[in-house]
């Protein structure tokens, strides 16, 4: 149920009758801040306050929180305020404005039309892509609900750990291919894989093929135990990029689970905590995984089991957002549709900063006063396939003292998404080469391409089907 309506239909009952703010906070025990911003729908009402708002108006809780429309000026002023707190609006950096008793109907319908229209056009112009990143937006809120912590899938993985009777610490690839054997499952190393495949599965058959070669920077256990994930969780032929999506998370999720088993990760954490010597790195070192995959682990159990709150982020050198995740609270760079991947992030926070510094082996950690408070992160580069790429892991100024790398003294200070930060550059310099720069940029194809319509965005079945043909019996 929509907080703003509730509000405003509270306020418009006491305005019927007459009732002021003050007497009515009285009746429910409450301040009248506490009111005001339940009528403002900024606040959730407990039970509590509606019982006790409707009884003072002799009606029902029903009648006070069902579902209807709001109509005329109710519907202007709940559909302006959404637009204000909305990514377009925050992507524009524009103030909100109050909307009060005296701004007319017309000038909230005309803000509400160019909106919508500002929207479609952004969305226009998003098209070919747009279902992705609509997708991807949305699963970061998800994930961002449940801590990005999944106990289903934790479930999962103590029983395939049990299964192949592993107890504690890191997950050997002999207990990788034992698990493999567990499910029923061949393994078979080919120098053909289809590609932009990472592993086949050949259900009819039960094999799982996988490369011969492997890529540097990345875990030999991964792709196998990826496959196995799969299959694992039921995983089946998915219709929409959203599914794609969501099973790719879960596939990611249960691979980390088990290279880095819930148990004994967080007796390891909890103990580093209790030290306050909570560090990645040692997440790492202490199961055998890349910094990355630790890195991710960490997000996963940390504020369900340790009370941290955390963001994650993967930047590549160029500055743009590979991947994001956050449920402390701190403001990634942002398209108008929400969007977080490919958004280049502010130069002056620890995963852009860390690519200045001439050790790459020692870590990176970095305060950095942002809009809405200061963070503490550590920051790592890593070499891909792709490139070079920053893994940060922060966490708000309250909860650092759990972190080694605390008593660093470098500072930054970021006033991003304002452009003054650091998307300006110094007016001696843009005057001097004014109309005189051109780069040619490398476009990324990825961004402009239609995905491949099929089972798998981005495999191309025949070339899969072609291959399973050539080998089975
Ligand atoms: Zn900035």
């Amino acid at each position: 149920m929509d907080n703003l309506l509730i509000g405003k239909r509270i306020r418009a009952l006491r305005n019927e009758q007459g009732v002021k703010l003050e007497r009515l906070a009285q009746h429910m025990g409450r301040a009248n801040s506490h009111l005001s911003a339940i009528e403002n729908g900024k606040r959730d009402a407990k039970i509590s306050d509606l019982k006790a708002i409707a009884e003072f108006f002799g009606i029902t809780i029903q009648a006070l929180v069902e579902n209807k429309e709001p109509t005329g000026r109710d519907a202007l002023e709940i559909e302006m305020a959404k637009i204000q707190r909305g990514p377009l609006f925050e992507s524009l950096g524009i103030k909100p404005i109050p909307v009060r008793k005296s701004t007319s109907d017309e000038v909230l319908s005309t803000m509400i039309t160019l909106h919508n229209e500002l929207e479609r056009m952004h969305s226009d112009r998003a098209s070919t892509p747009e279902e992705a990143r609509r997708a991807n937006a949305e699963l970061r809120e998800t994930m961002r609900a449940r801590n990005n912590y999944f106990p289903e899938i934790e479930k999962v993985a103590k029983q395939l750990l049990g299964a192949v009777n592993h107890s504690a610490g890191p997950l050997s690839q002999r207990l990788t291919a034992d698990l493999a054997q567990h499910l029923g499952f061949t393994l078979h190393y080919v120098g053909d894989l289809p590609h932009a495949t990472r592993s086949v599965t050949d259900l009819r058959n039960m094999r799982i093929y996988l490369s011969r070669s492997t890529t540097p920077g990345s875990d030999p256990r991964a792709a196998l135990l990826q496959a196995l994930a799969s299959f694992a969780l039921g995983h089946r032929e998915v219709k929409t990029y959203a599914e794609f999506l969501e099973q790719r998370i879960e596939i990611n999720y249960l691979a980390g689970a088990l290279m880095l088993p819930e148990a004994s990760a967080v007796k390891f954490l909890k103990n580093a905590k209790e030290e306050r010597e909570l560090a990645v790195e040692d997440l790492r070192d202490a199961f055998a995984v890349n910094y990355e995959t630790a890195a991710h682990r960490f997000t996963n159990l940390s504020t369900e089991h340790l009370g941290i709150p955390v963001h994650f982020l993967k930047a590549h050198s160029s500055g743009s957002v590979a991947k994001a995740y956050e449920n402390d609270g701190v403001l990634f760079p942002k398209d108008a549709l929400g969007t977080i991947e490919g958004q280049t992030v502010c130069a002056k926070w620890s995963a852009r900063q860390v690519f200045l510094e001439q050790d790459r082996l020692a870590p990176y950690h970095q305060y950095t006063d942002k809009p809405n408070g200061t963070y503490w992160c550590t920051s790592r580069i890593e070499r891909g396939s792709q490139g070079d790429f920053s893994i940060s892991l922060g966490t708000p100024f309250e909860t650092v003292r759990f972190f080694r790398g605390r008593e660093t003294k470098r500072r930054g200070q970021s006033t991003c998404p304002d452009d003054s930060c650091c998307r300006i550059p110094p007016q001696n310099i843009a005057a001097k080469w004014a109309g005189k720069a051109f780069p040619s940029a490398i476009v990324n194809s990825s961004l402009l391409a239609a995905l491949p319509k099929g089972p798998v965005p981005g495999v191309d079945q025949i070339e899969v089907l072609q291959f399973l043909e050539a080998r089975s019996d």
